[in-house]
Formats: structure tokens, C-alpha cells, sequence
């Protein structure tokens, strides 16, 4: 068997282009444009290319840049003002800290100074928490642009069994919820599973999420299933994922390649976060 590729590429412009339109309509009914203020502390490259194509992402759905830049010896008091006047600051629909930041500053206690509504990266304790008891929030934008690849390519959630592997705050946990959330049979998997190929096999839909190259091989799937790759890693031969991609890809039904699977997503659903949060504001008549 050769699996269907989903093209998270083609996904994600069809998801900035909702956005655009959905931008255009607020606009047009006599809403303002939503402004995301990205927040990037200090030097670091890598996170400068991924705050960059964020803030191009933003301009081209015809939200307004809001990109604010701290040095990287920023005491922690000043950089809390920084986000307290984003979160008081009507134009601000969402802010988003740019992650990690320096090790001398609590990350954590940044972030409590997002809003919930203005957490367009639904990192914080009360989304989390919103999330986990199943109420309305801003949710994680790679879990939730997992779920949106999974819809858009028609694969069933509701009684299905999907596995995720990985726990994390940013990517394993939420997606379980997520999944839970539209009625699947979840199974979280770690680095303490035992058997953890055992475990995979029962998977209708696999969600890898261990940052560990090629940790899933084909032993690991279901014939059939739809795998999912989150991991992304620099390698001598380029970008690979948590997925070994061509021997899975001979066993699963449907396969998200890297690069062009998950990673093009998380930026549209940042879009699709902000948008959210622009419209929940602005028909809350809080700006
Ligand atoms: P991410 O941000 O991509 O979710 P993290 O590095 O923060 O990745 O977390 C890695 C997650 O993967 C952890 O929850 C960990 O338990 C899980 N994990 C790590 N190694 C293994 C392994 N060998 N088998 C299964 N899960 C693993």
C-alpha cells in the first residue's frame, strides 16, 4: 500500500485565505483589523525566522503588525510592562511571546500577564484549563492545526482510536484533548511506555509528537492508519520528522509529510487564533 500525502502546504493557504476573507468581513461590517503583537526578546535566529514569517503571515490576511522587540538582558519587571500594556491596549486582538525566552527570565510569569482572550497561542494556565474542561478558549495552534489537516482530509475521529505520542504542554496534551474533544478513544503514550510499537499498532490515527527522529517505524503501524508527524529536525539530509517517512508511508493510509505536513499549519491556525479573538472582543464591545 502507497499512502494518501496530505498537503499541509495547500492546507494552511486555504486556511490563511478563510482568514483574509473572515478579516475583509469584520473590516467591512465596521469592526478594526485584529493587530498580533508578536513579542521576540533578544537575538536568538531561529526564533527571529519563525517571528518574521509569522508577522508576514499576519500582514498578508490584512491583520495589522503589532511586532514589539525586546533586548536579550531585558530585566523580567520590564518586559512584564511590555505585555501589560499590550494586554490594556485596545488595538491588541492577540499577543504572542516568542518562545524560548532567556534563561534569566521567568517564562512562566510572562506568561501569565496574556489575557486569556489575547492568548492567541492558547499557552496559558486558563486556556489550558478552559481546554481540559472542555469549554470555548483559544486553543494550541499545532495541536489544532492536526485537527484541521485530519477534517479536512475526511478522517473519522468519533470512536476511532488515536494514540498520541508525547506529553508536552505545547503539543502531546492538548492534542489528546482535542482529540477527546471530538469523541475519539485516546491512548497517551510517553517515554515510559512500555511497548510503545504494541501500543501504536492499535492506533486508527498516530500523532507523533516526541521530538525524537524516526522514533515510529512501519512495525509501529496499523495498515491503514493515518499517521500524523509533528517532529521536526536539521539533519544532513534535511528536514526530518519523528516519522520514518518511506517505510511508514508503505503501511499507513494516509501520511503528513516533513517538511509540509503539521509545520505549515501552526502559523495559519495563529491566524485563525487572532481573527478568533478580534471578533470575540469586538462583539463584546471591549475595544
Ligand atoms: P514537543 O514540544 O514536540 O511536544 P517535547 O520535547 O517537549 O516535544 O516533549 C517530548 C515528548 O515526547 C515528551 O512528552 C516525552 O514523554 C515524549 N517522548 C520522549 N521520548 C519518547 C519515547 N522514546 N517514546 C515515547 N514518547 C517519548
Amino acid at each position: 500500500m502507497t499512502a494518501e500525502i496530505i498537503d499541509g502546504r495547500a492546507v494552511a493557504q486555504q486556511v490563511r485565505e478563510e482568514v483574509a476573507k473572515g478579516v475583509a468581513e469584520l473590516v467591512a461590517a465596521g469592526g478594526t483589523a485584529p493587530g498580533l503583537a508578536t513579542v521576540l526578546i533578544g537575538d536568538d535566529p531561529a526564533s527571529e525566522v519563525y517571528v518574521r514569517s509569522k508577522r508576514r503571515a499576519c500582514v498578508a490576511a490584512g491583520m495589522v503588525d503589532l511586532h514589539r522587540h525586546l533586548p536579550g538582558d531585558v530585566p523580567q519587571h520590564e518586559a512584564a510592562a511590555l505585555l501589560d500594556e499590550l494586554a490594556a491596549d485596545p488595538a491588541v486582538s492577540g499577543i504572542l511571546l516568542q518562545l524560548p525566552t532567556p534563561g534569566h527570565l521567568d517564562a512562566e510569569a510572562l506568561l501569565t500577564r496574556i489575557p486569556a482572550e489575547k492568548d492567541v497561542d492558547g499557552l496559558t494556565t486558563a486556556n489550558a484549563g478552559l481546554l481540559a474542561q472542555g469549554r470555548p478558549g483559544l486553543r494550541p495552534c499545532t495541536p489544532s492545526g492536526v485537527i484541521e489537516l485530519l477534517d479536512r482530509h475526511g478522517v473519522p475521529l468519533s470512536g476511532a482510536h488515536a494514540v498520541v505520542i508525547g506529553r508536552s504542554v505545547l503539543v502531546g496534551k492538548p492534542m489528546a484533548q482535542l482529540l477527546l474533544e471530538r469523541n475519539a478513544t485516546v491512548t497517551i503514550c510517553h517515554s515510559r511506555t512500555r511497548d510503545l510499537a504494541a501500543e501504536c499498532r492499535r492506533a486508527d490515527v498516530l500523532v507523533v509528537a516526541a521530538g525524537i527522529p524516526s522514533l515510529v517505524g512501519a512495525d509501529a503501524v496499523k495498515p491503514g492508519a493515518t499517521v500524523i508527524d509533528v517532529g521536526i529536525h536539521r539533519g544532513e539530509h534535511g528536514l526530518t520528522g519523528d516519522v520514518q517517512y518511506d517505510a511508514v508511508a508503505e503501511v499507513a493510509g494516509t501520511i503528513t509529510p516533513v517538511p509540509g505536513g503539521v509545520g505549515p499549519m501552526t502559523i495559519a491556525m495563529l491566524l485563525a487564533n487572532t481573527l478568533t479573538a478580534a471578533r470575540v472582543q469586538q462583539s463584546t464591545g471591549r475595544r
